[in-house]
């Protein structure tokens, strides 16, 4: 049976750029609008060439990212999407998502873009209070994202994601929970809710351990009011950060949580295919530039053992209110977790996770410190793994211990079932 992939396709422009943001992107400012046409014909060349690769891959779900692909121009996304279509098998029914800021897309951009066959749109909303958006440099208003709303749901869109964030500057419980509100009466299917984190580079590092910022405690009750609220409006969490009516979970940012395939395409783009993961250079003009000339543009890659991707599941699924289980744990990696099982069962006492129907998962008490029980628990797996790999030492029903399949089993066969990459992408 084939197998199915989700494709990421990275916009690294934007307008201007946010007081908040750290990803990399060029804004209009660094010159970025120049470099949008050649962009564009590379990253067309770029997935026509992986075309062999994509061969044997069902593709069901498709993310435009960025940056800011609504600044990027209607006509060129269509025309990435449709090289896609041509290059891979792309599902009908595919999920097919592409983030837009408010304002920075027409009605009529909006009907091309569902005509050409995108069904979900990711809007980067961010705050019901026009003060605060001008503060954290958006270049729209909460009106603007009302209008958009408005104009996708008549352009034909029956999926849309709202992206919020909490802990912005000068925020107050009361006008987060404004935002919420008001965002909730947009009647999204989805909606993010992010909290803002002051990264160093960013205009806003300024403020970091500012009073203009809500600080830990406020955060925490911004967060536990939005989960409360939002469950409330009919809309369930699904992961840390993510809320959806039934059926209406992002597609394809499952796929990274539930450690499935997906490839990306664009500098800086991620990718984890078979037991691999690699990574694409991340500079615009030298990916540009690299793509012209034929020549290798894999920044990082990993061949990734069974004992890291038993790591990742622990890791990515309690991002998820899936959760995990020591049944499904053991049948994939062939693995015990008993030290696992026994921090969790502490955690529960203290509220952070809980368990039911033979799986565990995180409170939402316990998604806000959840970095540091997964490190704990990632501690856990590693002790049992050091315990489990002397076969002489008897585990806790006194048998002695086997070894695994885990440390029998051979170093994954490499990309794509063991096929290897050819050319730019090449990775052995
Ligand atoms: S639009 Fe998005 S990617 Fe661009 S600067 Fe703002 S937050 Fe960053």
């Amino acid at each position: 049976m084939e197998k199915k992939v989700g494709i990421y396709v990275h916009i690294p422009f934007c307008q201007s750029k946010c007081a908040y943001c750290n990803f990399y992107s060029l804004s209009s400012n660094d010159g970025g609008d120049l470099l949008i046409p050649s962009y564009s014909t590379a990253i067309i060349r770029h997935i026509e060439e992986y075309s062999a690769q994509l061969d044997g891959y069902l593709i069901d779900t498709v993310y435009f990212g960025g940056g800011t692909p609504s600044h990027f121009g209607t006509s060129r996304l269509i025309d990435i999407l449709n090289v896609l279509k041509r290059s891979g098998h792309v599902l009908i029914d595919s999920e097919i998502t592409v983030e837009v800021n408010p304002a920075s897309i027409s009605k009529e951009d909006l009907i091309k873009l569902r005509r050409a066959g995108f069904n979900r749109l990711s809007i980067g909303v961010q705050c019901a209070d026009d003060n605060t958006l001008k503060s954290i440099g958006r270049t729209h208003t909460f009106a603007d994202a009302v209008s958009t709303f408005a104009d996708a749901r008549q352009a034909g869109f029956k999926n849309l994601s709202a992206d919020i964030i909490y802990g912005l500057p000068s925020q107050t419980r009361d006008t987060w929970a404004q935002t919420v509100q008001k965002v909730a009466g947009l009647k999204a299917e989805h909606i993010s809710c992010y909290g803002l984190k002051i990264e160093e580079g960013t205009e806003l590092f300024m403020f970091k351990d500012s009073p203009f910022l809500p600080d830990d405690d406020v955060q925490e009750g911004m967060y536990l009011y939005a989960v409360d609220i939002l469950s409330r409006y009919g809309y369930k969490q699904y992961e840390i950060s993510n809320f959806a009516r039934r059926g209406f979970e992002s597609k394809h940012n499952m796929k990274y949580w539930l450690g499935e395939d997906y490839i990306g395409f664009g500098p800086g783009a991620h990718s984890y295919v078979g037991q691999s993961r690699y990574s694409f250079t991340e500079d615009v003009n030298e990916y540009i530039e690299q793509i012209g000339l034929g020549r290798r543009i894999v920044e990082h890659e990993e061949n990734m053992s069974d004992f890291e991707n038993a790591g990742e599941y622990l890791m990515l699924r309690l991002r998820t209110t899936h959760g995990i289980s020591e049944e499904e744990y053991y049948n994939i990696y062939r693995l015990k977790m008993d030290f696992v099982l026994e921090l969790m069962h502490k955690y529960e006492e203290h509220g952070w996770a809980a368990q039911k129907e033979g799986r565990w998962r995180f409170t939402p008490k316990g998604f806000m410190v959840s970095n540091t029980l997964i490190g704990e628990l990632l501690e856990a797996q590693t002790k049992q793994r050091t315990q489990i790999s002397k076969p002489w030492q008897k585990d806790s029903t006194g048998e002695e211990t086997q070894m695994t399949l885990f440390d029998k089993r051979p170093v994954a066969a490499g990309l794509f079932g063991g096929r290897r990459l050819v050319g730019r992408n090449e990775l052995l």
